[in-house]
């Protein structure tokens, strides 16, 4: 799928937020070619006129202007309704542009799902508190054309954090969409604990999600629907998934449940 790139203006780029973790958000892009079926940033298509999630997206081509000579406290986190290695950043090198001018003294999160990432490494050594996460999952065949069609795999992900944490760069796994039936939680932990200094866990928002997730959802993996669909079931999900999560021996910075 090509994605159309639409090059605008930013008045700013660091934005306050309440997620987790985190104090400042900076979206150098608005929109993800990386185009996963379950993107809670989804509905921004719709709320901004274009057509599918995935097919377009925004580049704040000043940024990198933005970020110069601006220090924000706590820590920012890159980024929450974009990847900021998705495809278009090869051509473009607005992340890379960004990361050259950001106040090397601010503490930066970045979260992605791409081994583009370690293009950048010679920058992320000069920021005094940096952290690289990997959204993980064992997505593969029909699942990962169905949820996330156009990210790296499993493997190159595990194989990035690896070379990062080879870089001395601190990294964490970020163990996400969890939707009962589909993901093989053993696999993604014993392969991530080797090159990930802490661990976050998100169950599936259906709601976040959207409407069109959640169709592809109840008519591809019923099982699973039904799952998340039934109070009790999906307690004893959770308690199933807490129970396993507490008898392996990592660090666990949060279990997001919705
Ligand atoms: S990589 Fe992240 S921001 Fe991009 S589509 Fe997937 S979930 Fe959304």
């Amino acid at each position: 799928m090509k994605t159309e790139i639409v090059k605008t203006q930013a008045k700013e780029i660091y934005t306050k937020t309440k997620l987790p973790g985190s104090d400042y958000v900076i979206n150098q892009y608005v929109g993800c070619g990386h185009a996963c079926s379950y993107c809670y940033a989804r509905f921004i298509s719709r709320w901004k006129g274009y057509q599918d999630w995935g097919n377009w997206v925004e580049a704040k081509m000043n940024a990198p202007e933005l970020v110069k000579n601006k220090y924000v406290p706590g820590w920012v986190f890159m980024s929450s309704i974009s990847d900021a290695y998705q495809p278009v950043e090869k051509e473009l090198l607005l992340t890379r542009k960004v990361l050259k001018n950001m106040d090397k003294k601010i503490n930066l999160s970045i979260l992605t799902k791409s081994d583009l990432v370690l293009r950048d490494i010679d920058l992320l050594k000069k920021f005094k508190e940096v952290e690289v996460g990997f959204t993980l999952n064992s997505f593969e065949g029909k699942e990962k054309e169905l949820f996330e069609p156009n990210s790296p795999t499993f493997e190159q992900r595990i194989k990035a954090l690896k070379t990062l944490k080879e870089n001395g760069i601190k990294t964490y796994a970020f163990v996400a969409p969890i939707i009962p039936g589909l993901i093989n939680l053993d696999k993604v932990v014993s392969e991530a604990k080797k090159y990930s200094d802490y661990f976050w866990f998100e169950v599936i928002n259906l709601r976040g999600a959207g409407k069109e997730f959640s169709e592809i959802l109840e008519k591809e993996y019923p099982e699973s629907f039904k799952i998340i669909k039934d109070k009790k079931l999906f307690n004893d999900f959770i308690q199933e998934l807490q129970r396993r999560v507490k008898k392996y021996q990592i660090k666990v910075k949060g279990i997001e449940l919705h």
